[in-house]
This record gives structure tokens, C-alpha cells and sequence, in this order.
């Protein structure tokens, strides 16, 4: 089985800093810059609300729901307001979300072994950690892609 990354999204979310940020490319060409935080966060935290006031809310136009109704932002449209991470009732998305960090800030690319197990280091083991396991929804562990899992509550 090979290694993935298992992230506890909640205990992430209550940390007062985020040491390291991940990516994931899929392809030498992929220069789509979402972070792991934000791709799971949309997926696994957000309560894909009827009527989403984040989308209301964005002044920018660069929030959309995908035909699964998760929520996502098109990088080159927005501004960083953070008007839908403050009307979101639910304090869904991270205070520095969609903040871009300076150079010298380490995004580690998650499809490559090495850096997995770099991001993993660079937190306590209960919150990230490097595993053999696969995806189990009895413990709130989902599949975000084959290297990443991610331990979030759902709401339902
Ligand atoms: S308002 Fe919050 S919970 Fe509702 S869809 Fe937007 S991000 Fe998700
Ligand atoms: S932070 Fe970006 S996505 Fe959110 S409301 Fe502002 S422009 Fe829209």
C-alpha cells in the first residue's frame, strides 16, 4: 500500500499557526495553486448551504458550486477580502484560507513522497501524520485524493 498523509482538518483548524501548507500537483504543467487546506475544507467541513451566503457575499464573483455542490474559488478572480470567511455561519473556512505566504514559506507538493513526509514532520503526529491506512468513514477519515486523507466531522 503506498504512504498518504492523514490530516486532522479539526485539529488543524484550532491551531494558532499553520507551520507548512500543502499542495498537490498532479502533473509537472499543474500550476493550480489550491492549497490541501482549502480543497478539503470545501469539501469535508463546508455544509454546501442552499443558498450560500459565501457566494452571496463574494464582491468578486469567485466563488461557485461544481455539479457535487462544493464550493470553488477561482484563484485569478479573487481579491482576498475575506468577506465569505466572515459571513459563513458556520466559521466554516480558516481566517488565512486564501492568504498567499511569502517566498520563503514552504508549499509542500503532496504527490511527491519526500515532501509528504516533510509536511508530516513539520506537525505534532496527532494532527498530521504519514499511514498506511485507507479511507474509513466509521472514523471520520475520507479520501480527498490516493496520497491524502483528511479526519473531519461531517455535518449531515
Ligand atoms: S456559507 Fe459556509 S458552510 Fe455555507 S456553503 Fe459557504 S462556506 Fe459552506
Ligand atoms: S476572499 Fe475571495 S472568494 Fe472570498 S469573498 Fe473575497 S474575493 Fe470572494
Amino acid at each position: 500500500m503506498s504512504k498518504k498523509v492523514l490530516i486532522d482538518l479539526y485539529k488543524l483548524r484550532n491551531l494558532d499557526e499553520c507551520k507548512a501548507e500543502a499542495i498537490y500537483r498532479t502533473s509537472p504543467d499543474d500550476k493550480s495553486f489550491k492549497t490541501i487546506r482549502e480543497l478539503a475544507t470545501f469539501q469535508f467541513t463546508c455544509r454546501k448551504c442552499d443558498n450560500a451566503p459565501c457566494i452571496n457575499a463574494c464582491p468578486a464573483d469567485a466563488l461557485e458550486k461544481d455539479k457535487d455542490g462544493i464550493i470553488t474559488r477561482a484563484v485569478n478572480l479573487c481579491i482576498r477580502c475575506k468577506s465569505c470567511i466572515t459571513i459563513c455561519p458556520f466559521g466554516t473556512m480558516m481566517n488565512d484560507l486564501f492568504e498567499v505566504k511569502t517566498s520563503d514559506y514552504s508549499y509542500m507538493d503532496l504527490s511527491d513522497e519526500a515532501e509528504l513526509e516533510k509536511f508530516a514532520a513539520a506537525y505534532p503526529d496527532d494532527i498530521v501524520s504519514v499511514v498506511d491506512i485507507d479511507e474509513d468513514p466509521r472514523q471520520n477519515i475520507y479520501k480527498l485524493n490516493d496520497k491524502i486523507l483528511v479526519k473531519e466531522y461531517i455535518w449531515e
